[in-house]
C-alpha cells in the first residue's frame, strides 16, 4: 500500500482497534476511557507486525488501562519552561527543538510528548514563521532539530518548506529531523522526498526503534533510501518494561540497527510520563543493558544510556563504572569480561 492509503486506513478509535482484532478480547469501554486521554492511533502497516496479544509491538500501541493510573508528569522535562515561543524550546547553548505538526503515524502509549501529541491546537501549523523568526534572532543555535509530533507525517511541500526555511538561516550548520516514519510508516520514505532533504546537507535523520521485530524488509528499503541520499541515521531507543528490557532483545536490536546503517546513538531512561509508569524499569536494568553491549558487540552498536532529568535538566549520560580504583599511582579498571586490569595513572616524565 502506498503511504498516503495507510494514513488513510489508520486505526483511530477504539471502536476499529476492536474490529481489527476479532479474534482477542479488548474491552471497548476501557479502550474508550483511555482514548480520551491520549487517543488511539496505529496504521495497517504497524499493526501488521503484531503477532499476538501483549507482545512488544502491541503494547506501544494499544491501550491499558493503567495509563489512567495518575503518576508522573504532563511535561516531564520541563520543555514548555524552555520555549519562548510555543514551537522552539531551546535548553542547550547551541540547539534547539523546532516542532512543526502534532502528528505522528502511531501514538506510542509511552510518548513524552502526550500533552501535545494528538492535539491540533498544541502546535498550530500557522506559527512556523514564530519559530523560523526565533531562531533566526538567536545566532548562538547552530543546530536544530525538527520534531513533533512527526515532521516526516507533513507533505514533501511542508517539509521543503521547512527545511528550506531553516537552512536560509545563516548561522545555522545542522538541521536534523527526529522521526519514528522509517519506523512506523516507512513506506513514506520516498526517492522524492529523499531528493529533498539531500538539498539541505548537512542533514541528519534521528529515528527511534525499540524492538529488533521493528526491523523489517521495509524498514531497511527506507532507511537504504536515506543513508544512500548521504544522511546520517541514527536511533533513539525508550527502554521499555516488557517490550525492550532485556539483554539479549538489546544486542539483537543493536546489531540490527547497525546492519541496516542506522547508529544506535541513545537509550533513553523512560521519562516520568503522565500515566506511563508500568513502563519503567529500574535504573539497574538500563546499566545492565550497558554492561552487556559494551565489548560483546561493536562500540558502534553501543548508545548512550541516559536519562533526562526532571525540570529540565536536559540529558544525563549514565554509564557502569569500570573503574575500580583510582589513585596518583595507577587506574584499576574491570574490562568487559570482568577481569581486572591496571594502567598508570599518568605519564613517568
Ligand atoms: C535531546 C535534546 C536536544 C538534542 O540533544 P543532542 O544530545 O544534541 O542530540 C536538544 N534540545 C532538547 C531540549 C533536547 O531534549
Ligand atoms: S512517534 Fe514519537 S512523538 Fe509520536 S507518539 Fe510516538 S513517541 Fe510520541
Amino acid at each position: 500500500m502506498e503511504w498516503k492509503e495507510l494514513v488513510r486506513n489508520t486505526v483511530n478509535s477504539p471502536e476499529k482497534l476492536v474490529d481489527h482484532f476479532p479474534d482477542f478480547e479488548l474491552d471497548l469501554e476501557e479502550l474508550k476511557r483511555v482514548h480520551e486521554e491520549f487517543p488511539i492511533r496505529v496504521n495497517p502497516y504497524y499493526l501488521s507486525l503484531i503477532r499476538e496479544p501483549g507482545d512488544a509491538i502491541w503494547k506501544q500501541v494499544v491501550p491499558d488501562s493503567r495509563e489512567l493510573v495518575p503518576n508522573g508528569y504532563d511535561d516531564p522535562l520541563g520543555e514548555e519552561g524552555d520555549s519562548q515561543v510555543l514551537n522552539v524550546t531551546h535548553r542547550y547553548p547551541d540547539r534547539a527543538l523546532f516542532y512543526v505538526n502534532y502528528m505522528c503515524p502511531i501514538y506510542c502509549r509511552f510518548c513524552t510528548r502526550k500533552r501535545k501529541v494528538g492535539d491540533p491546537y498544541s502546535i498550530p501549523n500557522d506559527n512556523l514563521e514564530r519559530g523560523l523568526n526565533y531562531i533566526r534572532e538567536h545566532p548562538e543555535i547552530r543546530d536544530v532539530i525538527i520534531s513533533g509530533g512527526d515532521p516526516l507525517m507533513m507533505t514533501d511541500r511542508r517539509i521543503e518548506q521547512v527545511v528550506s526555511g531553516l537552512r536560509s538561516i545563516e548561522h545555522l550548520e545542522i538541521i536534523r529531523i527526529g522521526s519514528r516514519v522509517p519506523v512506523t510508516l516507512p513506506q513514506r520514505i520516498t526517492p522524492e522526498l529523499c531528493k529533498i532533504l539531500k538539498r539541505y546537507h548537512p542533514f541528519y535523520i534521528n529515528t527511534h526503534f525499540n524492538h529488533p521485530r521493528e526491523v523489517t524488509a521495509e524498514t531497511e528499503r527506507a532507511c537504504s533510501l536515506l543513508a544512500d541520499a548521504g544522511i546520517p541515521l541514527g536511533n533513539q531507543t525508550v527502554l521499555l518494561r516488557g517490550v525492550n528490557d532485556d539483554t539479549e532483545i538489546m544486542k539483537e536490536l543493536m546489531k540490527k540497527l547497525l546492519a541496516i546503517r542506522v547508529k544506535p546513538y541513545y537509550i533513553y531512561q523512560a521519562d516520568l510520563v503522565f500515566g506511563t509508569d508500568h513502563f519503567r524499569t529500574s535504573v539497574e536494568k538500563g546499566l545492565e543493558i550497558v554492561s552487556a553491549l559494551r565489548g560483546h558487540i561493536s562500540g558502534l552498536g553501543v548508545p548512550h544510556y541516559v536519562i533526562d532529568a526532571p525540570n529540565g535538566g536536559g540529558k544525563i549520560a549514565v554509564s557502569p563504572d569500570p573503574v575500580i580504583n583510582f589513585n596518583e599511582k595507577e587506574i584499576t579498571l574491570r574490562n568487559y569480561e570482568g577481569n581486572l586490569y591496571t594502567y598508570p595513572s599518568s605519564p613517568t616524565c
